[in-house]
């Protein structure tokens, strides 16, 4: 099946191809700017939207022929492996929540990368200096690679709720893969920004600086490896990722990453420093890999029942506590700013426990319950002055004895690294019958590793980096431990009303997802915006750090400077987050909503649209 952009790409390719290592390019191609991206879409018998159209459109392809919301969503997943493999792919790992509209239930399932059995605590001491490595060495390494588990996050979705088989759910992305796709300017943009480290590499070099470049936007983009490798998985199951040849392959990759030894770093970057160390992933941590079946977080915030996902993602219960801790104000009676002084507040304080508390919960005594628990987020809602900022960081809550009750001022607390990037990807689908799925997932910085495992078409993640930088601390809760799940941000995020779907929404980001996802509930719920205008609104970002993090959008106007008036200080990020979404309405209609501009903006499609 065809996508809007394999169709342009096709009849262009035609024209003249050339041929660079493992992508093939074509000529620009002229009206590839052209093609129009929908951010919203209404409508009828299923729904999707993610931050590319080719994904969408197999997601919709899918719908179209009778599958549901979850072969749609490994369609779309693997789809965004070939458009977006900077963000996404089976060399990394994700968090997949899923309505199910027969039972009423929300499931889920953690495809978190873990590290490798062999991996010390020590990893990312440089044992000759006995100093941290730079977070630009281990980036770029095999240390940074934990065990993928996106494929297996796929199978294990097809064979709890899907209809499709593997083979014909990755149809969609070995057509996007063989045929190519049309390169935009995020694309090109993101291989810039790589290209020192990509060069590094020959295996990534040839595949996405081919002739030393970027791909052009609007040349057309192969890569026939990768297309072979979905077609091995198709032919054999994923267990042909985890186990034999590609295994194999992965694991010597990571054990002594493929760099060109001729490489040395450009004289404007001398900098630029990339030992490529030796990682520590084996063919049996691949052999032993596991996917979590998980039950959901779950809070009720106003009408709404508010499902998310449990450590080892702190999406579910950081998201969760926050709406907890304002569900005793008043946002919608309030001013705007006052509003948005309590979403700030309230992340900060969510923020200070999931530093304290949570990590992968086969390692850790992740106290779950109590912070979702709306009694602790009365309590911690004491803590919000409405008119003025806490100082920052506020200290973490107590959440072995708790109450309700407003306790006497806490001690201050020490700042926390945060080393979480912010690459990733996120898309929602909907079908015909109800079912809902809500799934990020990610190799972490974009552009992961940097690796392309060589001959395979794919890029390993960097997601062992999302471990404390520094592990010395015992009482760390996300120190590096073998085995062990990175502590994440993903928050795809399910909510019912009435024990039916009302909006599914989640974004990438680092660690600024869990705020997106905060900020565009609050939008919706609270502020009284449509789901396209709470995904558009300017975002900011409170992680209990001194400054807010904000778009140059939300630093303008009367409620920014009311904001500082109450104690915020500001530093900018250009952007933050790519979220998507999809709106139930009364009416059995489903509002696809992506982002307008955010990432070169996002691509929103139902199946039968309507007004
Ligand atoms: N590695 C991050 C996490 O698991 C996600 C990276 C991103 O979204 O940018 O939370």
């Amino acid at each position: 099946m065809p996508s809007v952009r394999r169709q342009l790409a096709t009849a262009t390719a035609v024209l003249a191809l050339s041929i660079t290592g493992g992508a093939v390019t074509g000529p620009a191609v002229a009206d590839a700017q052209e093609i129009q991206k929908q951010a919203t879409a209404t409508g009828y018998g299923g729904a999707v939207s993610t931050v590319d159209p080719d994904a969408s459109a197999a997601a919709i392809g899918v719908l179209k022929k009778g599958g549901n919301a979850v072969d749609a969503a490994v369609a779309a997943a693997a789809t965004l492996g070939v458009t977006e493999p900077y963000s996404a792919g089976i060399g990394g790992g994700g968090y997949f929540v899923y309505y199910d509209a027969k039972s009423g239930k929300v499931r889920t399932i953690d495809g978190r990368e873990t590290a490798p059995a062999g991996m010390p605590t020590t990893a990312f001491t440089n044992p000759a200096t006995g100093k941290l490595y730079t977070f630009n060495e281990l980036v770029s390494s095999g240390v940074s690679v934990g065990t993928p588990g996106t494929p297996a996050t796929w199978e294990r979705a097809l064979e709890r709720w899907g209809t499709l088989d593997l083979d014909e759910a990755l149809e969609p992305a070995i057509d996007v893969a063989t045929h190519g796709f049309v390169v935009d300017a995020t694309f090109r943009q993101q291989t810039l920004d790589n290209k020192v480290r990509f060069s590094a590499f020959p295996s990534t070099r040839d595949l996405y600086l081919p002739g030393g470049d970027a791909p052009a936007v609007g040349s057309v983009f192969m890569n026939p490896d990768l297309a072979e490798t979905y077609g091995l998985l198709a032919k054999k199951g994923v267990r042909a990722f985890y186990r034999g040849p590609l295994a194999k392959d992965i694991a010597e990759t990571v054990q002594a990453p493929p760099k060109d030894p001729a490489w040395v770093p450009p004289v404007t970057d001398p900098k630029t420093s990339i030992p490529a160390l030796p990682g520590y992933l084996t063919t049996k941590d691949l052999a032993n890999y596991e996917t979590l079946d998980q039950d959901p977080t779950h809070v009720e915030y106003r009408d709404y029942d508010v499902y998310g996902m449990a450590p080892s993602s702190s999406g579910g219960t950081t998201v969760g506590e926050a709406l907890n801790i304002l569900e005793p104000f008043n946002l919608r009676g309030m001013a705007t700013a006052d509003a948005l002084h309590h979403y700030l507040e309230a992340s900060a304080l969510a923020f200070a426990d999931r530093g304290k508390y949570v990590g992968d919960p086969a390692f850790v005594d992740v106290p779950t319950k109590a912070l979702t628990d709306p009694l602790f987020g009365k309590e911690r809602a004491c803590q919000i002055d409405p008119k003025k900022a806490a100082a920052k960081p506020v200290p973490a809550g107590d959440v072995a004895s708790y109450d309700g009750v407003c306790p006497d001022a806490p001690a201050a607390a020490a700042d926390d690294r945060d080393t979480e990037n912010i690459s990733t990807t996120n898309l929602t689908v909907a079908d015909k019958w109800g079912n809902v799925v809500e799934y990020t997932l990610t190799i972490e910085q974009t552009g992961g590793s940097g690796i392309v495992v060589p001959g395979r078409g794919f890029i390993l993640n960097n997601e062992l980096t999302d471990f404390s930088y520094d592990s010395t601390n015992p009482d760390d809760p996300n120190r590096i431990e073998p085995g062990k799940r990175p502590r994440s941000s993903m928050s795809p995020t399910i909510i019912l009303q009435d024990e039916k779907p009302f909006l599914a929404l989640g974004s990438p980001g680092g660690s600024m997802i869990i705020t997106t996802v905060l900020q565009t509930i609050l939008n919706r719920v609270d502020l009284g915006m449509t789901i396209p205008e709470a995904i558009a609104a300017p975002r900011a970002s409170q992680r209990n750090t001194l400054n807010v993090a904000a778009e140059p959008g939300f630093q303008t106007g009367t409620d920014f400077e009311v904001l500082k008036l109450y104690g915020h200080t500001f530093s900018t990020s250009a952007e933050i987050g790519a979220a998507t979404a999809i709106e139930f309405l009364d009416d059995g209609r489903m509002v696809a909503a992506a982002e307008p501009t955010r990432r070169g903006g996002g691509s929103a499609m139902v199946v039968k649209p309507s007004p």
